[in-house]
């Protein structure tokens, strides 16, 4: 006899999804969150491409999606899941709050950042240095800050970011921006962005009370830039929450687990779901996919032992 039929890890869109359908269909299912319900969306200052849904902030409709699981019965706890094993046809969860075991597990753990790895990063790390423009952007209210980064969520953050700040100077390594072009099209033609492309952060400087300046490099030839700004919001990408599964999953070379569009692992009863699969698209609406398909099959799983 196991704690759970289903145990949940991360409660991002994919986990909460999971959390809603496992709930739905009756399995007695445990989520588990390390930091706060919503994952990557939660911190997304708006959300105006999920279908059916006026634009929001990613909070509000991580919120909404958890109070829908939750009606349908899924279990949410906040803890860190330090390591699954599969023994005697079942799951054993080690986490910092003791010890769960379910018949199936859904990984959903979504991603983290991914530094920059400049001089002055980790030292200025939450004294200027930031990766949430929601959280840190009231500090710096009618002051000048930087945002690196050319991808959606740079874009998306700097517009936010306008809202507050006198001035948004945004570095990019390139002259064209990996975003999508409605993005671009705002970033560009709004009068409080001041697009700096084709450089790179050098280093970060700063003295006992925080970031002041960055040195910035232009990509090819020109002269090094002094960039005064007392705060800098990255975002260069994402990095899979994956390490804690150790071998249990395959994964590819940047630590992505190799599970295909079904989202079965090699090991029945195992799922991965969401962001940390190995996937052309990382997106709420994708990650909503992911999470109903997993439970369509360990249902399936659950119910005749079919894999
Ligand atoms: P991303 O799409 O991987 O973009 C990362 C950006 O950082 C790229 O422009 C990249 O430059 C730049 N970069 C990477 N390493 C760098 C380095 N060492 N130095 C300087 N620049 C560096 O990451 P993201 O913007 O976080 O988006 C991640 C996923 O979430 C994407 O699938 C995105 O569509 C999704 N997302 C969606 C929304 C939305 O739909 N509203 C919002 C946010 C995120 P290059 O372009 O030169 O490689």
């Amino acid at each position: 006899m196991t704690d759970y039929d289903l145990v949940v890890i991360g409660a991002g869109p994919a986990g909460l999804t999971a959390g809603i359908y496992a709930g739905r269909s009756r399995l007695k299912t445990l989520v588990i969150e390390m930091m706060m319900p919503g994952g990557q969306a939660a911190i997304t200052h708006l959300i105006e491409n999920y279908p059916g849904v006026e634009p929001m902030a990613g909070s509000e409709l991580a919120g909404r999606m958890q109070e829908q699981m939750e009606s349908f019965g899924a279990e949410l706890t906040s803890d860190t899941v330090t390591s699954i094993r599969h023994e005697g046809g079942h799951f054993t969860i080690e986490r910092g709050g003791g010890t769960t075991t379910a018949r199936a597990v859904i990984v959903a753990s979504g991603t983290g950042y991914r530094k920059l790895g400049v001089p002055g990063e980790e030292e200025f790390a939450g004294r200027g240095v930031s990766y949430c423009a929601t959280c840190d952007g009231p500090f710096y209210r009618g002051k000048e800050v930087a945002v690196v980064g050319g991808g959606d969520s740079a874009l998306q953050e700097s517009l936010y970011l306008t809202g507050l700040v006198e001035k948004v100077h945004l570095i990019h390594r390139r002259d064209e921006f990996r975003a999508v072009p409605v993005l671009a099209e705002r970033v560009r033609a709004h009068e409080k962005i001041e697009c700096i492309c084709s450089h790179t952060v050098e280093r970060i400087e700063g003295s006992g009370t925080g970031v002041e300046r960055l040195i910035l490099a232009p990509v090819g030839e020109g002269e090094k830039r002094i960039l005064e700004v007392p705060g800098v919001f990255l975002f260069v990408g994402l990095k899979p929450r994956t390490e804690f599964l150790g071998d249990l999953i395959e994964k590819n070379e940047w630590g992505f687990l190799a599970v295909g569009e079904d989202t079965k692992t090699k090991t029945p009863g195992l799922c991965a779901a969401g962001d940390c699969r190995d996937k052309i698209l990382r997106q709420i609406a994708t990650a909503v996919g992911d999470g109903a398909t997993a439970v369509h099959v360990v249902e399936r799983f659950l119910d005749d032992g079919e894999w």
